[in-house]
């Protein structure tokens, strides 16, 4: 399968031919100053002047000059590089009228990018008719933000109205690498607290969390964050109105100063190439000096800021031509880091090189706790991947089995010990009703839970017994109590804070276990194959018909011969969605795999 991948900028197209199944590249183009004399330059190594066409037809006039070079080339699809997807787009989709409209809409949210890939794609469009489009957005990944991650503390109105939140950018980068990085290590990213550095012209950094973007520095614009070519990334905002009455600079001439002449070229005055900076500072320029000192804190602030927010870090990840090829910011981001458990290897990080053969390595020592990682990035391959599995669904159908929703309320797991500390040397939990999940009950025994704030009686005891403490509240409970619990799913109670419980027998000071449960479906292995899931995937269920309904996303599967099918939301959740007992919901997608099975030959769907 041939999947051409195209990133159509404003003064840049790049594209590329690409089998997503091996990352083989039949063709590659590169066309660069499309504003004034473009130049194509084929892998093949031809060239093409195209002077005098103008900067309209720049676009159109590459493509058509790609298209004569693929000749008999069969496409499979054409997968377009989108910058910004707003609230619209959490994943790569097929792009249709509406979805035209919809780019097109979040023009005031990226000016610069999302008309240009717009024009990319209906030029493209005229070219490859024949073939479906698809449209990967930069921001898809970071949907996952939680909401204290997106939101700009401003008045609540003004950030509805306009749409004002952070959105994250580089998230096909961020999301391919930590892929990589995880299947380095032996891991899936699922089981892994992981920040990546994407550090090329313009720089990020992702605090991804069990392979969920929770974190980024990019905000609502890619502006925010870290110090970059030739971007400011983060100032006082108190700056601006300063500069406007001090240096007389309008909105757009702001814009243009934050944008374009700050960052690595306006402290280093040498330009935005890491490589001449680096090297003039070497020879004493203070500048240079100064703008590599810049960027560096910059990029261990958030390193340590990251690793705080997931209570944790299990590898950190560079990629980006200044992440994969320079070992001394790679030095200068990663030593001292042993308080985090990372610990560098200098000769490593200096002898290793990245290539098509060893496309990650490992920088760090042997006993380091926390992996340090070089890692190639390949966002036309991610692309080209993500296009090749929604033509692999294109004939999907869903006639899956309706999923039984309950509500869990409040309730607390105890180890043996536990019980014992609570209720008494020798108690063991007492059934007072089986539930749904074969072998679980609820015990008759109930605890008080006391936070730093107030206490809540009466929480019931599941039992049987478990290797480890774990109390699952709701977010009103949690605020109720003055506890802030992560959302974790079952079992996983590494860093997590504790609560004090108190029983009839005495009281014990959990250390941690306190969580707010993942929404999650309980099912067989046979329920899974039905589904076409695996345990730990992350699924959507719709809920509800008509103007009540609803759609759970990120809910997690959760696959046991023991367990029977079933989906857990808790109060909050049931109570945000109206759900009557007996309710049920549907499986819409899974983000990591094909969840509806393939149309059968002749098979009618209504
Ligand atoms: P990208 O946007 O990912 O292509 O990265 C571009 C940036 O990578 C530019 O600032 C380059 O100067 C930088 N870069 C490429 N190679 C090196 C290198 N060997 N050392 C330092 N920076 C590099």
């Amino acid at each position: 399968m041939n999947i051409l991948v195209i990133n159509a900028g404003s003064s840049s197209v790049k594209a590329a031919v690409i089998d997503p199944a091996t990352g083989a590249r039949l063709l590659e183009m590169n066309a660069e100053r499309l504003l004034d004399a473009p130049v194509i330059d084929f892998s093949d190594g031809t060239h093409l002047e195209l002077s005098g066409k103008g900067p309209d037809r720049a676009i159109a006039t590459c493509l058509e000059a790609l298209k004569e070079k693929l000749a008999d080339t069969e496409l499979a699809g054409v997968g377009h590089r989108v910058v910004h997807g707003g609230e619209a787009f959490d994943r790569a989709v097929r792009i249709d009228a509406g979805v035209e409209e919809k780019i097109a809409g979040l023009a005031k949210l990226a000016p610069l990018h999302n008309p240009v890939n717009l024009r990319g794609i209906q030029a493209a469009q005229e070219l490859f008719p024949a073939v479906d489009h698809f449209a990967v957005f930069d921001t898809a990944f970071h949907q996952s933000l939680p909401n204290r991650a997106k939101t700009y503390a401003l008045p609540k109105a003004l950030l509805a109205e306009h749409g004002i939140r952070r959105y994250g950018f580089h998230g096909t980068s961020h999301q391919y690498v930590a892929a990589v990085a995880a299947k380095h290590l032996g891991a899936e990213t699922r089981d892994l607290r992981i920040i990546t550095c994407h550090l090329g012209n313009g720089c990020s950094v992702a605090a991804i969390e069990f392979g969920r973007s929770v974190e980024t520095s990019m905000g609502m614009t890619p502006l925010e964050g870290l110090a970059m070519g030739t971007r400011s990334g983060d100032v006082d905002p108190g700056l601006i109105r300063y500069l406007h009455e001090q240096a007389g600079l309008s909105p757009a001439a702001l814009d243009e100063l934050l944008n374009r002449q700050s960052g690595l070229a306006g402290l280093s005055g040498a330009g935005n190439d890491m490589r001449t900076i680096l090297q003039r500072s070497t020879e004493g320029d203070p500048d240079c000096q100064l703008a590599v000192q810049v960027f560096t804190h910059r990029l261990r602030k958030y390193i340590g800021a990251y690793a705080a927010v997931m209570g944790g870090v299990d590898a950190i990840v560079f990629t980006g031509g200044i992440g994969e090829n320079s070992p001394v910011i790679r030095h200068r981001a990663a030593q001292r880091l042993d308080f985090l458990g990372a610990i560098i290897n200098e000769d490593k990080n200096h002898s290793a090189k990245l290539s098509d053969q060893a496309p990650v390595f490992d920088f760090s020592m042997q006993h380091s706790r926390v992996k340090l990682l070089a890692v190639r990035t390949d966002e036309q391959l991610a692309i080209a991947r993500q296009c090749g599995q929604l033509i692999a669904q294109e004939d999907a159908v869903n006639t899956l089995p309706a999923i039984p929703i309950a509500i869990s309320a409040r309730h607390i797991h105890l180890r043996q010990e536990t019980v014992e500390q609570l209720f008494g040397k020798g108690h063991e939990l007492t059934v007072k009703k089986w539930l749904s999940q074969p072998g679980q009950f609820a015990a008759e025994e109930l605890v008080t839970v006391v936070g730093p704030r107030n206490q809540i009686e009466r929480v019931r005891v599941l039992g049987p017994v478990r290797s480890a403490d774990q109390l699952e509240i709701s977010r009103t409970d949690e605020f109720f109590l003055g506890i802030d619990a992560p959302i974790r799913e079952s079992g996983k109670v590494e860093n997590t804070p504790g609560c004090k419980l108190i029983g009839p027998a005495g009281t014990v000071d959990l250390e941690d276990g306190v969580i707010c449960a993942w929404r999650h479906i309980h099912m067989t292995p046979e329920d899974a194959a039905v589904f076409g899931v695996k345990d730990r995937d992350i699924v959507e269920v719709a809920v509800g018909s008509g103007e009540r309904s609803l759609v759970f996303g990120n809910v997690l599967i959760r696959v046991s011969p023991d367990y029977r099918l079933e989906m857990h939301i808790d109060t909050d959740e049931g109570n945000a969605a109206e759900i009557n007992v007996g309710e049920k919901g549907v499986l819409r997608s899974t983000s990591s795999a094909g969840t509806l099975r393939k149309k059968r030959p002749g098979e009618l769907v209504g």
